[in-house]
């Protein structure tokens, strides 16, 4: 059998398993570029180069740019380009220490057009490593960028709200078609732009953070009291101001910090 790779020159089919659906309109992409602003010497790293949509852009606007690629046919494709401005690096981003790859501690500048199928496993690192970070600019499914911005007392707002917002301001950019693509998805999808607060939660606090909001939202319709019921009881959640009788939904962001402190004292 003759694989893609061994042919630049045909077709690439995309694949379903590694979420390709390939940006092909150009006002889309156009503004997805003006709105990542990138200037010379900014370190720059694409997430899922794929055919190259947005990273010929992103290369000439930085100078030089790092991609990683899971698909060994994609990455092949790229390499025949023979750029010696672009360092590609044939791997699975959830496998990736994006501290490493940082130059003189120069922060990144991460961009991507994101597998939709790992989106959140993702997002979590990304937080995780937020102090290499100067921004993400992010192609999401829109329900997710509903819930990375969603206030509490709405119904988008969960455990990724939380947990994203604890490390970054989150902005909604752009709106984008299912049209916009190829294969075009079932779904809407939307850019996001993330910048790392100063505040940021750090290591210990976010790890704190995702216990304490798995055990919120492990049944939303259940109350504080309930979901905690094996951690925290009433009084102690009292004394925290939190009402055991609320649900996880209603609390607002200072509340899950308070618990993830709670629950820092007692590891
Ligand atoms: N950036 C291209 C564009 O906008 O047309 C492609 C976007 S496509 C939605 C997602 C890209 O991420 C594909 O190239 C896919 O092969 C790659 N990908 C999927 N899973 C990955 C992973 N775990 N690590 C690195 N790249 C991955």
């Amino acid at each position: 059998m003759t694989r893609d790779s061994d042919r630049p020159d045909r077709p690439h089919r995309a694949r379903k398993r590694f979420g390709q659906n390939f940006l092909v309109r150009e006002d889309i992409i156009h503004h997805i570029v003006q709105a990542v602003n990138i200037k010379p010497g900014d370190q720059v790293v694409e997430i899922g180069p794929g055919l190259g949509a947005l990273t010929s852009r992103l290369l000439d606007a930085a100078g030089s740019l790092q991609v990683i690629e899971i698909d060994r046919d994609l990455a092949t494709r790229l390499r025949s380009r023979n750029d010696p401005r672009l360092y590609i690096l044939e791997a699975d981003v959830l496998n990736i220490d994006f501290q490493s790859l940082m130059a003189d501690s120069q922060k990144l500048r991460v961009v991507g057009n994101l597998p939709y199928n790992i989106s959140t496993p993702l997002l979590l690192k990304l937080a995780h490593a937020h102090e290499a970070l100067a921004d993400l600019h992010v192609m999401l499914q829109q329900e997710v960028v509903d819930r990375l911005i969603a206030s509490s007392h709405t119904r988008a707002f969960g455990r990724l709200s939380v947990l994203m917002q604890s490390v970054f301001t989150i902005e909604h950019v752009l709106a984008v078609p299912p049209d916009a693509f190829k294969p075009a998805p079932k779904v809407q999808s939307a850019v996001a732009r993330l910048t790392p607060r100063s505040d940021a939660a750090d290591g210990p606090t976010l790890q704190a953070l995702e216990l304490a909001t798995r055990m919120a939202f492990n049944n939303k319709r259940k109350t504080l009291r309930n979901n905690f019921r094996h951690t925290f009881d009433e009084a102690q959640l009292r004394e925290l101001d939190i009402d055991p009788s609320a649900r996880a939904e209603t609390l607002a962001l200072d509340a899950f910090h308070r618990l993830a402190d709670a629950i820092i004292v007692r590891t």
